[in-house]
């Protein structure tokens, strides 16, 4: 019933993040002939993510929005794993960047930390889980994922977050020197989307 729903009838959707760029790249690959929607058309508080996995975090994201707004609603739950660093900043990776969410204290953190263990070029991965609500309580988790490795110092100005430091397997720039074209045909949120995809059978 839910994927009929989303196959058909779905005309608006809401997007339930306040992070530009994760709006911008959700936006990019979901289909075009939908209506997009943010948080903040609908005043929308975000909600306390006291999950302990990237899935779990993404679906209170999705459940709180869908609830409130009567809308399908599409959260993203994702992060940097250093295997250097135990997978650490995860689950915590925004939170890293601090108050302010400065992300060249984030970057610096991982420097730090890697420098001290004489591994700053430590592999990594980023993990992105997206999480899809309907407002009758129901909601499907999906998690895509790209390996690379860190590379520093941070370079490139087209991404956001840790894209400067994080180099995906295969490539010799960042994520922030290749550009959207090619980090949305690659990227994690790109691999949960092609899952998305498959289980919802929209083009
Ligand atoms: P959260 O999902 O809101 O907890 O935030 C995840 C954080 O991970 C973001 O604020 C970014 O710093 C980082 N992150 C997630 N995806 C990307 C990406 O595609 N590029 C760079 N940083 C990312």
């Amino acid at each position: 019933m839910h994927r009929l729903y989303l196959l058909k009838k779905v005309q608006k959707l809401l997007l339930a993040t306040n992070n530009p760029g994760k709006f911008r790249e959700l936006k990019e690959i979901l289909p075009k002939k939908i209506k997009y929607f943010k948080p903040k058309d609908f005043r929308l508080r975000e909600p306390i993510e006291n999950g302990k996995t990237f899935k779990s975090n993404a679906k209170i994201k999705s459940l709180y929005a869908a609830k409130r707004t009567g809308l399908v609603c599409i959260s993203d739950d994702s992060g940097l794993e250093v295997d250097a660093l135990s997978k650490k900043p995860g689950i915590y990776s925004a939170r890293w960047a601090g108050p302010t969410k400065n992300f060249d204290i984030a970057i610096k953190k991982v420097f730090n930390l890697l420098n001290k263990k004489k591994k700053l070029n430590s592999k990594a991965r980023f993990i992105c889980a997206i999480s899809i609500a309907f407002p009758d309580g129901k909601s499907f988790e999906f998690q895509g994922k790209v390996e690379g490795y860190i590379s520093f110092p941070a370079r490139g100005k087209k991404g956001f977050g840790y894209d400067p430091i994080f180099i995906p397997k295969g490539e010799k720039k960042t994520f922030a020197q290749i550009g959207k074209l090619k980090k949305n045909k690659i990227s994690h949120r790109y691999d949960a989307f092609v899952k998305i995809k498959k289980y919802f059978k929209f083009s």
